[in-house]
């Protein structure tokens, strides 16, 4: 099926980000967080593409034509920033709407991280073209760059450290409100449907584990120790381990 958005984890492989500090780097925190989104908007039944699902190398010109050519109406680059701040910025193309970009940085405000601007960059030689290469060569694809902090701010490194689930959860919801689809959130905690009362603390410390690895992404299972995956679920994390042993 044709991807109606498109998922891009910044970075990753060789590039490890300028947004890193010693919790975590900016290619890890990308990753984690557009899997978890590319997992729930397949949930919503949202058709979705993602430019990486583990840490591999992807220069801008790969990640521009993967992109241009997805088919997609939408792109999500996600990404952490540094360089002194405090908050969430968007960018997006000098040719499309502040509408979306507000609304993603209001749904990080409500999740818990200041929303410092939505902002627009033009190359300082040429004020018809984006500066960033990613609303400069994604052709028509709408796409927005989200730095969803400062990795060398405390406050904002804690934030994305402990509650970059409820940042990722945001963006999905601005986009379903963006583009008119039903939202449903996350389904919480429901002791006893899959078998989630008095689970033995080795059987959930083996589940997060997958999830801090980003192996599992899907929310809905953490809270499911018993219940079988389906088949596709088991090839996605076989492949995923199988990325992350093959890259050094
Ligand atoms: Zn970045």
């Amino acid at each position: 099926m044709t991807p109606i958005l498109v998922i891009d984890p910044g970075h990753g492989g060789i590039d490890p980000g300028g947004g890193s500090n010693q919790l975590f780097t900016e290619k890890e925190k990308n990753l984690q967080i557009s899997l978890y989104q590319y997992s729930r908007f397949q949930t919503l039944n949202i058709p979705v593409a993602i430019t990486r699902t583990g840490d591999t190398t992807l220069t801008s010109d790969d990640r521009a034509t993967l992109v241009r050519n997805s088919g997609a109406r939408y792109c999500i680059s996600n990404h952490v920033n540094a360089g002194g701040g405090r908050g969430a910025e968007v960018i997006y193309s000098i040719y499309s709407s502040p509408t979306f970009p507000r609304l993603i940085l209001d749904d990080l405000e409500a999740e818990g991280m200041p929303g410092r601007r939505i902002f627009t960059r033009t190359l300082p030689n040429n004020p018809s073209k984006d500066y960033y290469f990613m609303h400069r060569e994604t052709g028509s694809v709408e796409t927005v760059i989200i730095e969803y902090g400062f990795a060398d701010n405390p406050l904002d490194a804690e934030k994305l450290d402990r509650d970059w689930r409820e940042l990722a959860e945001g963006v999905v919801r601005s986009f379903c409100e963006y583009t008119n689809r039903p939202y449903k959130p996350p389904t919480q905690t429901n002791p006893g449907d899959g078998g989630g009362a008095n689970v033995p603390e080795w059987k959930q410390e083996a589940i997060d584990w997958m999830f801090k690895e980003g192996l599992l992404t899907n929310e809905d299972w953490r809270h499911e120790p018993d219940k079988p995956l389906p088949l596709w679920a088991e090839a996605v994390i076989l492949k995923r381990l199988y990325e992350k042993l093959r890259t050094p």
